[in-house]
């Protein structure tokens, strides 16, 4: 497609879920595969499905088919394929070459013990205090590897949260690439299959805002365009803990879809009608459709969601 005044290509609106299978599906995983659909959907884009086992020690087997037919019968299509990590590690391992090859990377020997003095970084992991930076110490070999963080503050104009900033050199320090169990981190593996995918745009959790400071200082180093973001409200239980697997959040397979939907349509600050559900699911997806505004999201619920807990 063209655009007539400019004679430029339109930019192809590319939306994404990337749901870890680690458990099943529930209300807050709903709601980021609802807005990140209607995101781009309702302005002619693609939606994409990862199954997000990078970590493979943490899948659970069987988690990833439920999470599948799950969305189905909630009556989400994505596009493509599914992209599977667990597939992905060539690609990782080239991006992982690149930033070695350009000097972005260096071997850390550091065990959790003995970082377990250093400060606490936002999102409550360890900040690297820099110990292996400048070469490993006599007799040390190399457990992880790491990014050398350059200096400097990320900023980004969150689709929901708005300007965030981050220093993530003082914050986080040098993070791990490829872990010492020999896995590539989350990190590295989002940034690569989003830029691969040519995801333009990631409505996600806002527990993951954390996160995007530290994927964008990848993307600067590996030469990827920066998606726009937008982090959701966070959904809790009733002792106000986000919903999770841990919290034992109960699975949204098997509920009416329906209802689940418009409940969390609700949770987005779209004003569905009381009666929505009663109509049944195709009329939720149009009324979706027809309604959607990123503008009307809340940043933060402060309301639990107890009947989801
Ligand atoms: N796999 C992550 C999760 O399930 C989401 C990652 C992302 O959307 O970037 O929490």
């Amino acid at each position: 497609m063209k655009n007539k005044s400019l004679g430029m290509p339109a930019m192809p609106l590319v939306g994404r879920f990337a749901p870890s299978p680690t458990g099943p599906l529930h209300f807050g995983s709903m709601v980021a595969a609802l807005g990140s659909c209607l995101s781009v959907r309702t302005r002619g884009g693609r939606w994409l499905l990862r199954i997000e086992d990078v970590d493979t020690p943490r899948s659970v087997p069987g988690a990833a088919d439920g999470i599948l037919r799950t969305l189905e019968a909630y009556g989400f299509a994505w596009d493509g394929e599914v992209v599977w990590q667990s597939r992905r590690t060539t690609a990782y391992q080239a991006a992982f070459a690149r930033l070695e090859a350009a000097g972005a990377l260096f071997g850390c020997a550091c065990t959790r013990k003995e970082m377990a003095d250093s400060a606490l970084a936002r999102d409550g992991t360890r900040r690297y205090p820099g110990t292996c930076r400048a070469g490993l110490a006599p007799g040390r070999e190399a457990r992880a590897w790491r990014l050398r963080v350059p200096p400097g503050r990320i900023c980004f104009d969150d689709g929901v949260q708005g300007l965030i900033e981050e220093d993530v050199a003082a914050d986080v320090g040098d993070f791990v690439l490829l872990r010492a169990d020999g896995l590539f981190a989350y990190q590295l593996a989002v940034v690569v299959d989003d830029a691969e995918a040519g995801v333009t745009e990631v409505l996600r959790g806002a527990d993951l805002l954390d996160s995007t400071a530290r994927q964008i200082v990848l993307q600067r180093l590996l030469g990827y365009p920066t998606p726009v973001y937008a982090h959701l409200p966070v959904a809790t239980n009733a002792a106000g803990e986000k919903l999770s697997k841990q919290t034992l959040a109960r699975s949204v397979e098997g509920q009416d879809p329906a209802r689940v939907l418009v409940d969390a349509l609700d949770f987005l600050g779209q004003g569905p009608p009381a009666d929505l559900a009663e109509s049944g699911l195709a009329t939720v997806w149009q009324w979706a459709m027809d309604h959607w505004s990123l503008a009307r999201v809340p940043r933060r619920r402060l309301a639990p969601t107890p009947a989801y807990g």
